[in-house]
Parts: C-alpha cells; structure tokens; sequence
C-alpha cells in the first residue's frame, strides 16, 4: 500500500520513503489583508503504481499542495517551504527549467475542466502531440502516431480522424479523455488528478475512472488523485489523506478511513454526502459551519468551532492546544480512542448505514 508516514509536526526526516515524498510542506500566500497559510506543515508519501487519494472541503488545501508538486506557484505572492522529493531530488530546488522539462513529462495534471488545459485556437492534436516532441525529440509523424495511440487508449473513436477536431468539437466526456491522452502521452511517473470527472455524468465518470484505473496497470504511474468524492475515493485510491485548513486530520488506508473513520471531521464529510445505492431519501447531515479563515486560524484544534463532540474533551483541549496526527494510520483529535471509537459506533455509523 502506499505509505503515509509522519505527522506534519515533526521535522522531515533525511531521505525519501516513497516515489514522491513531501515533507512538511508550507505554502503562504501574501494578500492584502495579511498572511494565507493555505498548506501548513503537511507530510505524505506515495508509492509507484499507487494511488493516494486527498479529500477536504474547498479551501483545505488540496489543490495548492498539487500546484506545489508541480512547481507552479508564483513566487512573487507565494512563499512554498519544506521538502518535496521526487525520487529523492527536492523539487523545491530546481530550476524553473527543470521544472518545465519535469512537467509533461515525469509528471502530468488532469484538471476538472480540460477547456482549462486545452487551447481553443489548436487541433486537439497538435496538442497533444507538439509538448511529445519538445520533451522526446520525437519526428512530427513520431508524435502523430503516438497521439492517435493514446486517443486509441482513451477510447476515442475514430482517432486518426479526431486528431485534426478542435477541443470545441469534442463532447465534455471526449475532451476529458483527450486531457487524460495528453497528461500521458510522456508516460508519467506521477499523475496528478484534480476533481477529473466532476464535470461529468455518472455513466462518464465511471468509464474515466476505470480508464484511469487500467491506465495506471499499464504504465504502473503514481496518482495522487484529489476530490471531495468520497464514493469516488473508494473506488479509486489506496490510501486516503483527509485535509482540513491546510493540514492532513486523518490518514490510512481508504478502506481503514471509510470502514472506521476517527476525525469528527471525516465522521462530517461521510454524514454530508450520499452513499452509492443508498436510500435517496435518507437524510443527508451537513457539517455545520463554514471552513475558518486560513488567515485567522482558529487556536487549538482548527476544527474545533464547528465540533459537536468538544464536550467529550476534557477541559479547554479543544480551543486551547493543537491535536497532532500521530504516526501512520490515526487522527489528529483529542479524543481517546475509546472515545472515537465508541462515538463511531454509536452515533455515526447507524447515519451512515
Ligand atoms: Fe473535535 Fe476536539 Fe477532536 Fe478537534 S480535537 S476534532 S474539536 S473533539
């Protein structure tokens, strides 16, 4: 399985224990009002032929760490600590060049929206097939016919004759496919999935995510794979980070985190979103409450305004000192692990069914 390992308090140890190691990630934005810490302190790893999945609410950070990966902040409103190590070499130390030459090539992002990543003015083979060229060398009818192998592989029906469409004369189903061709075309190491197949409907969405699944079979690339999906998660990924502002509060493999989740947060996150099969008239529960402001970071636990379950801490922990995320699979909460644990049971599970 992939490995998640330390918690994002501890200094980064020497040495990668994954393909990708990030340890202790920091990622602050400078705005007008002050200090954004949107990443703070986050550590994980993922293995080849893995998938780590990340879910969180909008705003926990998900994103800018993936951005972070790749190397695309902008370092004049942005200020990214800590070690990203890919195969051991710190990403966070190279040059925009290597970045460049890495982008595209060892590591690929699919977006939620291709029109994003694709441009309207350039047949939908062209681009996939001129960043092959820069980044292998390959001739123009090279790359051509690794296009249409790709197109091919993603199920795009006739691909000689769909190389010269433009994206706009795609179906969303086709375009998103044709992204994935393009993320893969240089056969990445690591492929960064962010929110691929919200755009799209139910019967789209499973043909992506299976596509994606013997995809990873073939070419054995690491996924880190980001959603606020649950249901999605458990079909896709090993091992599950939970992010909220800015910080992992629970990991584990996926099928220890949906089968005994620890962090009220989680409990909220499985509460508030429909099961696959499930009574569509079962009552879904929100988590109260918005996501704090990453500029004002609530004192001890961040999640602790909008937490039913502070009164089962004693005294003031909750408000007062920051739970840490313990080593390997677990929770940063106060709670015992009785306390978890009989909560889970009691009160969540039955919600759940
Ligand atoms: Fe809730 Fe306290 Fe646990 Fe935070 S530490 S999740 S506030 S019980």
């Amino acid at each position: 399985m992939t490995t998640l390992t330390k918690t994002e308090d501890k200094p980064a140890p020497t040495g990668p224990e994954g393909f990708l190691s990030v340890r202790d990630l920091r990622v602050r934005f400078s705005t007008e009002d002050g200090i954004v810490k949107a990443v703070d302190g986050l550590s994980f790893d993922v293995e080849r032929g893995k998938t780590l999945g990340i879910v969180g609410e909008s705003g926990s950070g998900k994103s800018v760490t993936n951005l972070a990966v790749l190397g695309l902040h902008n370092p004049q409103s942005s200020q990214v600590e800590g070690e990203i190590l890919l195969e051991g070499k710190d990403l966070l130390k190279s040059s925009e060049k290597e970045m460049e030459t890495l982008r595209g090539n060892k590591v690929a992002m699919i977006f939620q929206d291709p029109l994003t990543a694709m441009s309207p003015y350039y047949t939908v083979g062209r681009q996939l097939s001129e960043p092959f060229r820069k980044h292998t060398g390959a001739s123009k009818k090279e790359a051509k016919a690794r296009a249409i192998e790709m197109l091919t592989k993603v199920g795009i029906p006739q691909p000689a004759t769909r190389f010269d469409d433009y994206p706009h004369q795609f179906s969303g189903g086709m375009r998103q496919r044709a992204m994935i061709a393009m993320s893969l075309m240089c056969d990445p190491d690591l492929l960064i999935a962010d929110e691929p197949t919200t755009a799209l409907d139910v019967t789209v969405q499973a043909q992506i995510l299976d596509l994606l699944k013997d995809l990873q079979q073939e070419f054995g690339s690491a996924i880190i794979f980001i959603t606020h999906d649950l249901g999605v998660i458990a079909n896709m990924a090993d091992d599950l980070l939970v992010m909220y502002a800015g910080r992992a509060v629970e990991r584990g493999s996926v099928s220890e985190v949906l089968r005994a989740p620890q962090h009220p947060y989680t409990w909220g996150l499985l509460s508030s979103m429909p099961r696959l099969g499930g009574d569509i008239s079962e009552e879904l529960v929100p988590i109260p409450g918005s996501p704090p402001s990453l500029l004002n970071r609530p004192t001890g636990c961040p999640f602790h305004p909008r937490c039913a379950f502070t009164d089962r801490v004693e005294g003031s922990l909750c408000s007062g000192e920051r739970p840490l995320l313990p080593e390997g699979r677990g929770a940063a909460c106060h709670l015992t692990q009785g306390e978890k644990q009989s909560i889970f049971i009691d009160q969540i599970k039955p919600r759940l069914g």
